[in-house]
């Protein structure tokens, strides 16, 4: 398909709109998934903790889109963060799915008071040199916690999967990371849907004949981003992956740019969470 992506380090890539399961039960996940995929999406956004990975399995299996056109994401959690334990984790979230290889494994969060996130790094690395894995990254790795796994293992992640909306834009963060390579991922790309309320968008919604929704995706894709939005709802679904038939002017991009606030995110600080 001609959907944008954007490139990896590695040399590998990934679709630049995916769909994200958070807060989505096995049954519903399914069809989600499926409605996706029959929809032209070719990526998917999961992680062990959504407790929904034999839903999303079964919704790529129903879609009838081959699994080779399918970039895929699960993650390890908190919990099982450590060398042996993130290696079983893998196995059990591939058994889950029911296949034999994801397309992206991050850490899901830094969890820094366990003090696991290096040695759960060098497990990554190790899952990408077996094939488990075809590409390894990082989410919620704010501050400078890359720069540790780099120190330890020289092996920078392809990605770094943050909160990222217009109210709360990571500029620092993209600033420090993005020249190394590491491309960056917006979760919550749409505020977790209360961006989508918001006057400055929605004057700009209305100028391009397209709805919130699809111009805060249509800045995430033209700021380079990688975006994946959540929805259950078929027609949300279609209306968020229809973005590539307009394009934002310079004045609506230094408007969206205007709404980044210090005060912006939603949550819990990676720096602080457990
Ligand atoms: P989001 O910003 O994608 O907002 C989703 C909500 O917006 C939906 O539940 C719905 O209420 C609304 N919505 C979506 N499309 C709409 C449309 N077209 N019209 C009107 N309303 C619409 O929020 P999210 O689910 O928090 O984030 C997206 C994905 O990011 C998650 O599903 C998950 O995959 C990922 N995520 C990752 C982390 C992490 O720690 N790595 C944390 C949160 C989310």
């Amino acid at each position: 398909s001609t959907q944008p992506h954007v490139t990896f380090h590695d040399g590998r890539s990934i679709p630049q709109i995916g769909l994200g399961v958070w807060q989505t039960p096995n049954d519903v996940a399914v069809d989600a998934v499926s409605t996706a995929l029959k929809t032209g999406y070719r990526h998917i956004d999961t992680a062990a903790v959504y407790e929904n990975e034999e839903g999303v399995g079964e919704g790529i299996r129903q879609s009838g889109v081959a699994r080779g056109d399918i970039f895929l994401t699960t993650k390890v959690w908190n919990d099982d963060q450590g060398f042996d334990q993130t290696l079983r984790a893998m196995d059990a979230s591939l058994k889950r799915l029911g296949t034999d290889y994801v397309d992206l494994y991050l850490i899901h969060w830094p969890s820094a008071y366990r003090g696991k996130y290096v040695e759960t790094w060098q497990a990554l690395v190790r899952l990408k040199q077996e094939g488990k894995a075809r590409s390894i990254g990082v989410s919620n790795f704010e501050g400078t916690y890359i720069d540790e796994l780099e120190a330890a293992t020289g092996q920078l992640p392809v990605i770094n999967q943050v909160q990222l909306h217009p109210r709360f834009q990571q500029r620092k963060l993209r600033a420090r990371y993005e020249p190394k390579g590491i491309i960056t991922e917006s979760w919550s790309p749409l505020g977790q849907g209360k961006m989508l309320q918001d006057r400055t968008i929605a004057d700009i919604a209305q100028r391009h004949g397209k709805s919130p929704a699809q111009v805060i995706i249509r800045w995430h894709i033209e700021e380079g981003l990688v975006v994946i939005p959540k929805s259950v709802t078929p027609s949300r679904i279609v209306e968020n992956f229809d973005v590539f038939d307009f394009e934002l002017s310079a004045e609506d991009k230094a408007a969206i740019n205007g709404l980044d606030s210090e005060t912006g995110r939603l949550g819990s600080d990676p720096l602080t969470a457990k």
